[in-house]
């Protein structure tokens, strides 16, 4: 059986830190890191990404299109 697994990829200078991504996200991927962007901001980061399933919430949220998901088939 071939399961799906996600990955994001924060654009981490477009990210303003509005943590809109991490409540819709279902299964718990997301986090606020500690350092900040060139422009003051902490950006969202994969804090669990074995987790990801790609389900693309996060990447529809976000204002700023900092997010992009991928999927990848992985066999099991
Ligand atoms: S793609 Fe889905 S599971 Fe993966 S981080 Fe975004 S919201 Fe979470
Ligand atoms: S929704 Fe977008 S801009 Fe807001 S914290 Fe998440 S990645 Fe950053």
């Amino acid at each position: 059986m071939a399961k799906v697994k996600g990955a994001i990829v924060v654009d981490t200078e477009k990210c303003k830190g509005c943590e809109v991504c991490i409540p819709v996200c279902p299964e718990d991927v997301i986090a606020m890191s500690k350092e900040v962007n060139h422009k003051g901001y902490h950006y969202a980061y994969m804090k669990n990404p074995e987790a990801c399933t790609g389900c693309t919430n996060c990447g529809i949220v976000c204002p700023d299109r900092a997010i992009s998901v991928y999927r990848v088939k992985v066999s099991a």
